[in-house]
Order: C-alpha cells, then structure tokens, then sequence
C-alpha cells in the first residue's frame, strides 16, 4: 500500500490504516494538482460505501412482442399508477432514434407542426407469463412463470386494450394477448381470459413481489422519454452548432 502521509500523521494512522482505507477510500487518492478546480463535488460518490446505489440494476423491459406474428401474454397489476406525457419520436437521433418528453413552450418540434405535433403516450406495468411465443400455456403448465416489464400505449392503442373487457370485466381482472402486426407497425391487442391467470393458481404474492421494486413509479415514468430542455432538444436534432448547451462546457472542467 502506498504510503505519502507525513510522519506526524504516521503515528496516528498505523493502527488504523486497513479501516480508513476501506470507509474512505478517497483519503489514498493522488492530490489534484489545484485543488481549487475541485469545488463541485455534488456528485462525488464512496464506490464501497455506495455500491447499493451505484451498481447495475436490471432494466425495466418493454414485454411487447419485437418480430412480427408474435404474441405477449400479460395482465396488468391493479394498484400500481399508469403514467402519461406527450412525447415526440426523434427519428435521426442516436442512429435509432430517441423518444422524449414534450418540453412544451419552446419545443421546437411543435413549432414545426404536422406529423412533428406531439404524440400522447401512456406506460403501465405489466406482468407478462411465459408461453410458446403464442399466448397459449402448455397443457403441462400449473404454474406459469412470471415476469416484470412495461406496455407502452399510443391514443389507438389505448383505446383498443381498454376496448378488451367484456361487461362487468375492467382492465385489472383480464389477461390481455398483444401481438405485433404483420406490417411490423403497431399491436393488436385482445382480451384472452378473465380472472387474470395469476389469480386464478394464487399466483397473487409472486406478482407482487416482481411489482415491488416499481412502485414508486421512477422507472415506469422513465420509460416515457427523455426528459429534455427545448435547447437540449435543438441540439439533439440539429447538433452542437444550433446552440451553446452548458452541458458540452462542462466537459472543460476536465481539460
Ligand atoms: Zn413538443
């Protein structure tokens, strides 16, 4: 271990050098050459001591079927909020486009108008059951297997999914099938079985459990779009020249 404290400060810190170095791993760390140009150390992170929250989570995925004619089986979990925004779909940004929430006022999208006018999008979450790629359990299924993720609605594809329940049914008491089209735009959404699966085998506890962590509605929301400035927008269609964005002056700091 490397040793550059001063002998003064030695005496003191021999017994102690194992456990400073684990609680304050900084303490070891070279000195920058101005100090003074570390001043913001808002975002300063302990990489031991911040491990719950730094490392990798698994993502919130999206269950709706990707290759076409095939079909999700889900059901949507009563009691946890669905989220809303008017959002636009920026084809030529990041190579595969990026959706983002409508800044509003300045928007430079909406100024444009026509087919660049925002688009109402709603996310739910959703358990999605494990079957053949067909929506159908195996006849040897007793208990399907479970998972966690997202449904994202457009205006027509809301309408369709609420349009599902027969009378007396709402959205939380069926399970749903969605399949993508055969154009490979857009989902067919259909009502499949009421109660829902899980309830019927007391699967209950299970999608609880999976719903847990996604309550707060953060990573749901998320999946809205990217929170974006009407400039940070500007940037990200016509790039860094359409404007000064101080994000791209803070990378300075660091020359
Ligand atoms: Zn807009």
């Amino acid at each position: 271990m490397k040793n550059n404290v001063k002998n003064d400060e030695l005496i003191d810190e021999i017994p102690q050098v194992t456990t400073a170095a684990t609680t304050n791993p900084a303490a070891a760390v070279v000195q920058p050459l101005t100090p003074t140009q570390v001043d913001d150390d808002d975002d300063a992170v302990d990489l031991i001591g911040d491990y719950e929250a730094l490392k990798s989570k698994p993502g919130l995925p999206c269950i709706l079927p990707k290759e076409q004619g095939k079909t999700v089986r889900f059901a949507l979990v009563k009691g946890v909020k669905a989220f809303v925004k008017q959002t636009h779909f920026l084809a030529g940004v990041n190579s595969k486009g990026c959706t983002v929430i409508c800044p509003g006022g300045d928007c430079p999208e909406c100024k444009k108008g026509g087919d660049h006018a925002s688009r109402r999008k709603v996310v739910a979450l959703a358990i999605k059951y494990e079957t053949n790629g067909d929506g159908k359990f195996t006849a040897s299924t007793i208990k399907p297997s479970l998972s966690v993720g997202f449904i994202n609605l457009s205006p027509t594809a809301y309408t369709e999914l609420s349009d599902c329940p027969s009378e007396g049914e709402d959205l939380y008491s069926v399970d749903f099938k969605v399949t993508k089209k055969t154009n490979g735009i857009g989902w067919t959404f259909n009502r499949m079985s009421s109660p829902p699966s899980y309830l019927k085998v007391q699967m209950e506890a299970e999608v609880a459990e999976l719903a847990a962590p996604y309550l707060d509605g953060k990573a749901l929301k998320s999946r809205l779009g990217k929170v974006v400035s009407p400039i940070e927008m500007k940037v990200m269609l016509f790039g860094s020249a359409a404007d000064t964005s101080p994000t791209l002056d803070d990378l300075n700091v660091w020359d």
